[in-house]
């Protein structure tokens, strides 16, 4: 009996990286993507289909099983935690940094810190680790409003270039983690599909180690 395979992508830059490295792997979606307004994509290959959905939702549909697999950044991975859930394999691909930023020329206050972020628990966590007290602020996005508004002494968010930050009169400040994207599985689909996932698992991981290597 022939066993269906679900991969569940994150939209935007994420699946911009993801797709070619899928189509080394023998996967290709038959529609354009980009010009989809679909959610469900079937593939070059019958047994596989492809979700693009937000980079949050995706560990969310692995664990329950909606996705075998699936490809989100470990920012998104570390805050969702990791129940139900595998990581066999570190893409490599939209690496950029988890920082603490804050208004440029300016320090840290002494004490009780005001944190704006998305990312809460990772958030918590960090300046726990540092020892510091902080009033974590829940937001889905323009986190860099909140230090010029006077909502935040500091946030938490993605850098790559650093020019978001700068652009808004915002400096990094502190390097949590380096952050990549992630394949994950489904850990009972791991069992019950272990033949057919292990080799799109495998092949995807000598599409990545084909890139490490210098030209
Ligand atoms: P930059 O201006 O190049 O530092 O990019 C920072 C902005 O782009 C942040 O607001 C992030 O939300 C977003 N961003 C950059 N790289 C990534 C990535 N690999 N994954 C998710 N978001 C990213």
């Amino acid at each position: 009996m022939t066993q269906t395979v679900t991969i569940a992508l994150s939209k935007g830059r994420i699946l911009d990286e993801t797709l070619p490295l899928l189509a080394e792997a023998g996967v290709e979606p038959v529609d354009d993507i980009a010009r989809s307004r679909k959610l469900v994509f079937p593939t070059t290959r019958p047994d596989v289909r492809l979700l693009v959905i937000r980079a949050t939702d995706v560990p969310t549909y692995v664990q329950y099983g909606g996705a075998d697999l699936g490809v989100t950044g470990k920012d998104v991975l570390m805050e969702h935690g990791a129940e139900g859930l595998y990581e066999p394999l570190d893409l490599k691909i939209a690496c950029c940094r988890l920082m603490t930023a804050g208004r440029k020329d300016e320090q840290t206050p002494e004490g009780r810190v005001r944190v704006a972020t998305k990312f809460v628990n990772l958030a918590r966590q960090y300046y726990a680790r540092q020892g510091r007290q902080v009033d974590v602020i829940k937001l889905y996005g323009a986190m860099e409003l909140a230090p010029i508004l006077g909502l935040a002494d500091e946030i938490v968010d993605i850098v790559d270039t650093g020019n978001t930050l700068r652009a808004n009169g915002l400096e990094p400040r502190e390097l949590i983690c380096h952050i990549s994207s992630r394949l994950v599985v489904n850990r009972t689909a791991m069992k019950t599909k272990h033949r057919v996932l292990q080799p799109i698992i495998d092949d995807l991981g000598a599409a990545v180690a084909r890139r490490q290597v210098p030209a």
